[in-house]
C-alpha cells in the first residue's frame, strides 16, 4: 500500500542520513589525523596580468592526497574543517607555508609576485589573535606585508569584527580581495567604501558569460565601477580561449584559471616564472596556449 511504501521511504531516508553522518565523522577523523601529522600539502595557481602577460600572484590553496582515497577536495574538507575546529590549524599551515615559499621566489628575483591565501569565516572569531598570526608569519618569511593578499568571501562581510581586523591587516600594507564575487547576494558596499583591493569574479559566473549577455553587461559595469575605485578585478576559472577574448574585451586586470595553469607545487611554479616572467620573456604566449 501507499502507506507501507511511506515508511520504506522514511526508513531509507533515515538510513541516508545516517550514513552520511558516518562518513562525515570517518572524514573528520582522517582529517584530524591528517592535520595532526603535517600530511597536507600547499598548491599555487598563477594569476597573470592582462596587461603584461606575466605571473603577478599565485593563489595558495590547500591540498590533501589520502592513501586510500586519493585527492581530497578542500570544498568536501574545508566544511568539515570549519565544523569541527580545524580549520584555524589548516589556515596557519598554508599561510606560514605559503609566506615561506614566497620568500623563495623573491629571492630567486621574482619581487613583484605576490600570494594569497583563504580565510574562512571561522578564523576571524575575536579569540583567534589573527591579527598576530598573519603579521607574525609575514615577519618570520621576512616578506613585505604588501606581499600577502587575504581572500575572503562575501557571506563574511556581514561579520563586522572581520572587516574591523581586515581593516587593520590593511592598514600594515596587506591586501584584501573579496573571493567568489556575484555569487550569493553581492555587497557592493564594501566595494565602495573601499575596503578592498581586489575582486574576484567567480568561475560560476565565468562560466555562463558566452551565452549570457547580461553577464557581460554586469562584470563591464563592475569592471568600470573597480577602475574608478582603484580596485583590481581578477576572473577566476577561465579555461577558454573564448572566455579570455571576452574578459580582455571588457578590461578584466587579472585572469586566474586552467587557460593558463591549474594549482601546482611550488616547484613547478617557480619554472614557470623562470619561462613567463624572465628576463627576456615576454610572458605568456597566448597564441601558444592551448587549453
Ligand atoms: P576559491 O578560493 O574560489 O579557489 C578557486 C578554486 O577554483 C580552486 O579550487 C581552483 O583550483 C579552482 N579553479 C581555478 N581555475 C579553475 C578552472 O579553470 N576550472 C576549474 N574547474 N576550476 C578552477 P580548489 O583548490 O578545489 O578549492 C576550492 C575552494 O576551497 C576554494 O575556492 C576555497 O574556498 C577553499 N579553499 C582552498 N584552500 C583553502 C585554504 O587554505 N583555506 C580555506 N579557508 N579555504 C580554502
Ligand atoms: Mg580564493
Ligand atoms: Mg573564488
Ligand atoms: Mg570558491
Amino acid at each position: 500500500s501507499a502507506k507501507k511504501t511511506n515508511r520504506g521511504n522514511i526508513a531509507l531516508h533515515n538510513q541516508d542520513i545516517q550514513n552520511a553522518y558516518l562518513n562525515k565523522i570517518a572524514l573528520r577523523d582522517k582529517l584530524r589525523n591528517a592535520v595532526k601529522h603535517e600530511l597536507l600539502d600547499v598548491y599555487y595557481q598563477p594569476i597573470v596580468d592582462q596587461s603584461t602577460g606575466k605571473i603577478v600572484k599565485f593563489e595558495a590553496l590547500v591540498r590533501w592526497f589520502d592513501d586510500e582515497q586519493g585527492m581530497i577536495s578542500p570544498g568536501s574538507f574545508i566544511p568539515i574543517a570549519e565544523e569541527f575546529g580545524l580549520i584555524q590549524q589548516i589556515g596557519h599551515f598554508v599561510l606560514k607555508k605559503a609566506c615561506q615559499d614566497l620568500n623563495r621566489i623573491h629571492s630567486l628575483g621574482f619581487s613583484d609576485v605576490s600570494i594569497s591565501v583563504n580565510r574562512s569565516v571561522n578564523e576571524f572569531k575575536v579569540s583567534n589573535n589573527q591579527f598576530d598570526l598573519i603579521s607574525e608569519a609575514i615577519e618570520h618569511a621576512n616578506i613585505p606585508f604588501k606581499s600577502l593578499t587575504v581572500e575572503v568571501t562575501e557571506s563574511m562581510a556581514t561579520n563586522h569584527y572581520t572587516w574591523k581586523l581586515l581593516a587593520e591587516l590593511r592598514a600594515k600594507g596587506v591586501k584584501i580581495a573579496l573571493d567568489d564575487f556575484c555569487t550569493g547576494y553581492s555587497s557592493l558596499s564594501h566595494l565602495i567604501e573601499n575596503q578592498v583591493d581586489y575582486l574576484k569574479i567567480d568561475k560560476s559566473f565565468v562560466d555562463s558569460l558566452l551565452q549570457d549577455k547580461s553577464k557581460q553587461i554586469m562584470i563591464s559595469c563592475l569592471i568600470e565601477m573597480a577602475k574608478q575605485l582603484g580596485i583590481k578585478v581578477i576572473a577566476e576559472g577561465v579555461e577558454s580561449n573564448a572566455q579570455l577574448d571576452v574578459l580582455n574585451e571588457l578590461g578584466c586586470d587579472h585572469i586566474q584559471g586552467y587557460y593558463y595553469s591549474p594549482a601546482r607545487p611550488i616547484g613547478a611554479c617557480i619554472h614557470l616564472l623562470e619561462e613567463f616572467n624572465g628576463e627576456g620573456s615576454i610572458g605568456f604566449d597566448l597564441l601558444n596556449f592551448t587549453s
